[in-house]
């Protein structure tokens, strides 16, 4: 059997069932390179005590006979963003230090009632608010390809921690590709669902109309076990969707399978293949449309002429939300409280409190957010985000009537060095304008690993999009294409770290 920790989920279920191997011996490999590399990776801002003890106690359910879900026993990190019971939910930010929450979050719930095993939970941007994990609290994360390079954001830590193997399935949260662009840069594969598949109960929110919970994985078919999990409706969050879904399991299965894409109408976002993206980049993207069109697809320009627009309706819709949002960490109900000299009163404390508990992106979104929604403004700034919204929601509608799937890169560069944009918000900013038009659109959109980029030998990632709900056609056809690289090449993508042996960059 291959080694435990360059096992699949998919993998150590089959090898769990069998009988082959034991939770504990699972989570005792991951806990083990965890220990031998996180120290300097910076995956995970707390590692979970209790893992063992669940993983001896579904263990002992197994050899009871109990029936057990196919994912019992299989490791999983998950984000700070979400709320965990025993364990301290940060988002990243230095005004939750230590805060414990009073419940799970739906999808942290859900794991826990699958018997799978929580391993601990994942730096991040604060508040979700980057593209590098630089604008954590506490502390970068490494790109497990090369250290010196940022492993995407808001999610790095999470993806990070899937590509140097330290666990095979993370949970991460995507409000304008933090799950996507982190999978890209780091040659996972993440998926951010429709928007309402995935409960934000006990998700510490960042912008409400925009934000989803998804899975980080190796393999698109980890990706669906992992979403047919989570996913579901939930009355806790007023936006969950009602209506049942197909298995995500079943879809990549059956893409896995079906080797051609005879039929398949895959649409090229023109404004999202711009000759400003990196040209390693680029070379990958039309490389792999060659490829899918030799294998049976109807490559198909679409335009949307509205996504130019996207970025900044996007930086002025999140900053509004974000500032509503954060609006509660007041110093009274959670975390951190800073009293100043003298005689403090309710506004100074609160102000002494968030001055010293947020970070400048924090602060500079916050400034932003409140001017936007201001009297006098809110209609030019935020009325006028909106409407762009809706332009791009049709220019979506349109792309659709034309193809099944609609692709682009999933972002425009490979991992760039730690530091590099730190200084220059807008030059990070506009890191985001592949992904970010699905989530003013609410649909779902996916990243697998398409290959290097010849110029940095790093990991550029497909990013692949579908109609509201169709989130089963995504993994279909994801499964399909990723098998079709993966034939091409003659390995998994993964193998391609040359930290790969090593398990992953030290
Ligand atoms: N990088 C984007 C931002 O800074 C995306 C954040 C996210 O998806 N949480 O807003």
């Amino acid at each position: 059997m291959a080694d435990l920790i360059h096992m699949s989920a998919a993998e150590l279920s089959s090898a769990l069932a069998a009988r082959e191997v034991s939770s504990v011996e699972v989570t005792t490999a991951h806990l083990a390179q965890i220990d031998a590399i996180d120290g300097n990776l910076g995956a995970f801002l707390h590692v979970n005590a209790n893992a063992l003890a669940v993983a001896e106690e579904v263990d002992a359910a197994r050899a009871a006979g109990e029936p057990l879900h196919a994912l019992a026993g299989v490791p999983v990190a998950v984000k700070d963003v979400l709320c965990t019971l025993d364990m301290p939910s940060t988002a990243g930010s230095k005004i939750l230090e230590g805060w414990i929450p009073p419940y799970d979050a739906t999808p942290v719930r859900k794991l826990r009632e699958a018997r799978m095993i929580l391993l601990g939970k994942t730096n991040m941007d604060e508040f979700a608010m980057g593209s590098s994990t630089e604008h954590s609290a506490y502390g970068i994360t490494r790109n497990p390809w090369d250290g010196d390079r940022i492993p995407g954001g808001s999610g790095g830590g999470s993806a990070a921690a899937v590509g140097a193997y330290e666990a095979p399935l993370a949970l991460g949260s995507d409000t304008g590709g933090s799950i996507r662009q982190p999978a890209s840069v780091t040659g996972t594969v993440g998926v951010k669902p429709t928007y309402g598949g995935v409960s934000r109960y006990g998700a510490i929110a960042l912008a409400s109309s925009l934000d989803q919970i998804g899975p980080v994985s190796r393999t698109v078919l980890d990706s669906a076990l992992l979403h047919d999990v989570i996913g579901g409706y939930d009355h806790h969050d007023s936006t969950s969707i009602p209506t049942p879904w197909a298995s995500f399991t079943d879809a990549a299965r059956r893409g896995a399978a079906s080797g051609s894409l005879a039929g398949v109408r895959v649409g090229v976002i023109k404004e999202l293949d711009s000759e400003g993206f990196q040209p390693g980049v680029r070379a990958q993207f039309h490389a792999t449309l060659e490829m899918l069109a030799a294998h049976g697809a109807e490559i198909v320009e679409v335009s949307a002429p509205n996504f130019d627009y996207a970025v900044s309706a996007y930086y002025l819709i999140l900053p509004a939300e974000a500032s509503s949002n954060l609006a509660k960490f007041d110093s009274v109900r959670f975390g951190l409280r800073v009293t100043p000299e003298g005689t403090p009163t309710v506004e100074s404390v609160m102000s002494a409190t968030r001055e010293a508990g947020f970070g400048d992106e924090v602060k500079r979104r916050i400034i932003l957010g409140t001017y936007a929604l201001s009297a006098g403004y809110y209609d030019a700034y935020y009325g006028s985000a909106q409407k762009v919204r809706t332009l791009i929601q049709r220019d979506f509608a349109a792309a659709f009537d034309q193809a099944d799937v609609l692709v682009s890169p999933t972002a425009p560069t490979t991992a760039w060095k730690l530091g590099e944009k730190l200084d220059d918000p807008l030059a990070m900013w506009l890191s985001d304008i592949t992904t970010i038009p699905a989530n003013l659109a609410g649909i779902p959109g996916m990243s697998i690993p398409m290959g290097l980029a010849a110029e940095d030998n790093l990991p550029t990632g497909l990013q692949i999009m579908a109609p509201a709900h169709a989130d089963a056609r995504l993994y279909e056809i994801g499964a399909t294409i990723e098998a079709l690289l993966d034939a091409q090449r003659g390995a998994p993508f993964h193998t391609l770290n040359p930290h790969f042996s090593a398990g992953g960059n030290r």
